[in-house]
């Protein structure tokens, strides 16, 4: 018999019909002889409306109040999920994130868990209950009810599953696992057997939407074996652990991008040491995120840089810089709307030479120009026109081997463990 978590994502619960489908799946593992601790997000698009709702009111929400609003979307799909369960004979009990000893930071919005004391988890495991636990939530350290983050239940469950020592964390979605790339792109895009956590990370970090960055970080660091599979379907999903050799035959093993990126940059600033600091310092002060900064070589006293952040930061970005002009001596600021950030992903790329050169013919095949690059061992960022992505995803797939028919000639015929 195994403890198994198994977390059910906000399309997997979106309607009664598919609560008590989740329900018999739940049963159904039981049956099967496993315990199940349960961690369910809020029912379809219920998060995005409790959002729009408070929009209508103020654009300024305290953050203790929204977060009191957006914990309850959870707490509609746990209570219905535990009287399915029980309505079909099973006994079940549902728990809040502070009934499930779930203590995070003081962080409203995007709280972090601190620690975790699943005393009443084990209580009702003992008693043979299936237990379902609201994700995205917690009780924070001045015990205000607190959220850890859209996508957050995700880190839920695997952080649960860490804390009481689970066989298994199983998150259900409405895909059947990690693909290649992203399906609706490329027709030929394979599911994984498996993927490593630090190729997850960087996938997801990156922009596959199929599970949150913190959850993998969380699975990485506490060795929880994580299955991403499809709630409407008994296909074996993707296995995410410890890499392996298998996996480093393939040298790259997924294609994610980012819609959201612009790139701005400062042309003609004066070379005197602390320049980038006090930039960089004024855009962190505004809450900027800054991705791939590139500085150019100086000519004549001055240097040029660039460097990316969301589509959504540029207006922001701007006002900081134009502030910025009565400390720092600059020419000229520009900025790029609308681009996309192309990255490919595999833990093989180390000791692979040629990784990123081959991905930049690739993209200068399709006549596309590249803007900026980031690398790190195990990824290659490229940014580019966003309406020449399609493209430029489908020349990398087939050139990386991913094509699910040439599957076989690349890292020869995968085999399972
Ligand atoms: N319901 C929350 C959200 O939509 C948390 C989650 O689904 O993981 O972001
Ligand atoms: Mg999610």
């Amino acid at each position: 018999m195994s403890l198994v978590v198994m977390k059910f994502g906000g399309s997997s619960v979106g309607s009664a019909e598919r609560i008590k489908k989740v329900a018999e799946r739940i049963i159904e593992k039981k049956r099967d002889g496993h315990q199940c601790v349960v961690v369910v997000s809020a029912m379809g698009d219920t998060t995005d409306e409790l959002v729009d709702l408070c929009k209508q009111l103020t654009d300024h929400p305290p953050a203790r109040e929204m977060d009191m609003l957006l914990s309850t979307g959870e707490q509609v799909s746990m209570s219905l999920l535990s009287m399915s369960i029980q309505h079909l004979g099973y006994t079940a009990i549902s728990l809040t994130g502070w009934q499930s000893g779930m203590t995070t930071d003081c962080n409203h919005g995007n709280a972090k868990i601190v620690n975790i004391k699943p005393n009443r988890i084990f209580k009702a495991i003992e008693e043979e209950k299936i237990v379902i636990v609201a994700g995205f939530q917690g009780l924070s350290e001045d015990g205000e009810i607190s959220t850890l983050g859209r996508g957050g239940s995700d880190t839920t469950a695997v952080a649960l599953a860490a804390a009481i020592n689970a066989d298994l964390c199983e998150i259900y979605t409405d895909v059947d696992g990690v693909y290649s790339t992203d399906p609706r792109i490329v027709r030929v895009a394979q599911k994984l057997d498996e993927i490593s956590y630090e190729e997850m990370l960087e996938l997801a970090q990156l922009g596959a939407a199929v599970l949150h960055p913190r959850a993998v970080e969380y699975a990485k660091n506490y060795n929880v074996p994580l299955v991403v599979r499809s709630s409407f379907s008994h296909r074996e999903g993707t296995l995410v652990m410890e890499g392996n050799a298998v996996e480093k035959s393939m040298v790259v093993r997924g294609i994610a991008y980012d819609k959201n990126v612009a790139r701005i940059s400062v042309l003609e600033v004066e070379d005197i040491p602390g320049i980038l600091a006090t930039v960089f310092g004024a855009l962190a002060d505004a809450g900027i995120d800054v991705d791939i900064i590139v500085q150019s070589g100086v000519r004549n006293g001055a240097a040029d840089f660039s460097f990316s952040i969301a589509n959504t930061d540029v207006e922001k970005a701007m006002i900081v810089m134009e502030e910025l002009r009565s400390t720092v001596t600059f020419r000229e600021v520009t900025y790029e709307t609308d681009l996309v950030k192309v990255s490919i992903v595999g833990a093989g790329m180390v000791s692979n030479p040629g990784v990123a050169a081959k991905m930049f013919r690739v993209i200068s095949e399709q006549g596309v120009s590249i803007k900026l690059v980031s690398t790190s061992e195990i990824k290659t960022s490229c940014v580019i026109d966003r309406d020449k992505l399609t493209e430029v995803i489908l020349a990398l797939h087939t050139a990386y081997g991913l094509d699910a028919n040439q599957q076989a000639f690349v890292g020869g015929p995968k085999e399972r463990r």
